[in-house]
């Protein structure tokens, strides 16, 4: 952390605040130029807030050289993270997984057609919400513990691994007694710090979606709080951000991809679904999700999108993913990557 003192600082300001940052445990690399005071900070700054800095009359600005964060750091970590789940996939260091399923689960019908479809086109895990954050309280709400109790039926019929959404932190108990295999946590807690804390204690790989209008070091930090927590199984996925533009449901943000990556050494999907918010566009996306480097795809599938109780307009049919899957196949063999 480089912090600049204004010029007209009094000496014994500058003394006591030196003294202070020593006492953090900093030691100061102090360069006095002609127009200008520099305090260079040296130790471990991650718990340093720039505010409290910002706070001392005698400091004009600062700025952080090394990232807030150290877990999922890949300066500290070069190697790729595989995150493992339900004991038989991976994703990430050069493994791909699809997950794929309808937005809600709305029937046991629906749930265990759905994901025998998905499975026999190549998807590994099966997704469906139970508990569904809609903007409007008016909306469908999900099936709740019913949706799990669905979920676990299709698992029984397919064997494939589940994720679902968690919105409240008192339903952590049921989710693993339901034996749900990732915990999804949606955009908009991705902010929800004590649920992250929350999910930090279990030992279940979290999907952890950027929130709408985060920037890559806030959905980092986020990944850090569960990290720090003490689960180290975190995949981040980039699902649209919102932008000036109206034509779609949210901007696809597909150089977040190389970006993350760059920062961290976590696993990243795509989810093209609620990016787009319209299923001519998902194909392409996907694509470009995998072209991009990606580790995975979470794609909404739906047996009958007209009738969908939720993101009917952005789900896939079940012959629409066969042949979206067919495409994938082998551009995934060709990126490097192989498909669960
Ligand atoms: C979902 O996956 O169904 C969902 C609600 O996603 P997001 O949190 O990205 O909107
Ligand atoms: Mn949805």
């Amino acid at each position: 952390m480089i912090v600049i003192l204004k010029q007209n600082a009094p000496e014994d300001k500058i003394h006591a605040f030196c003294r202070e940052l020593e006492a953090m445990g900093f030691q100061i690399n102090d360069s006095k130029g002609s127009d200008t005071h520099i305090l260079g900070l040296i130790g471990d700054t991650k718990a340093l807030s720039e505010s409290w800095l910002l706070a001392n009359p005698i400091v004009e600005s600062c700025r952080r050289v090394s990232e807030p964060y150290k877990k999922a750091n890949r300066k500290f970590h070069p190697d790729d993270t595989v995150v493992e789940v339900g004991g038989k996939v991976k994703i990430g260091g050069g493994h791909f997984a699809v997950m794929a399923g309808p937005c809600s689960v709305e029937s046991e019908a629906q749930i265990t057609g759905v994901a025998r479809r998905v499975q026999a086109a190549g998807a590994s895990i099966l997704r469906g919400g139970a508990f569904k954050p809609r903007t409007s309280p008016y909306s469908f709400q999900g099936l709740r513990a019913e949706g799990l109790e669905l979920l676990n039926k299709a698992k029984a019929v397919t064997g494939q691994p589940i994720v679902t959404e968690l919105m409240d932190s008192v339903h952590i108990p049921l989710f693993l007694r339901e034996g749900v295999d990732m915990i999804q946590i949606g955009a908009r807690n991705m902010q929800n710090f004590e649920l992250l804390k929350a999910v930090g204690r279990t030992d279940k790989p979290v999907l952890l979606k950027r929130g709408l209008s985060a920037t890559l070091e806030e959905l980092v930090m986020s990944a850090e709080y569960i990290m720090a927590a003490g689960n180290p199984n975190v995949v981040l996925c980039e699902r649209g951000i919102r932008t000036f533009e109206n034509s779609m449901r949210n901007t696809l943000d597909i150089s977040a991809v190389p970006m993350l990556k760059k920062m961290t050494h976590l696993p990243v999907i795509i989810d093209p679904s609620h990016a787009a918010g319209i299923a001519f566009m998902v194909p392409s996306l996907a694509a470009a999700a995998v072209a991009a480097g990606a580790d995975g795809l979470m794609i909404e599938v739906h047996n009958d999108p007209a009738h969908a109780k939720s993101d009917g307009a952005q789900s896939l049919t079940p012959d629409q993913f066969d042949t979206l899957m067919e495409t994938l196949c082998p551009e995934i063999e060709f990126f490097g990557k192989a498909l669960n």
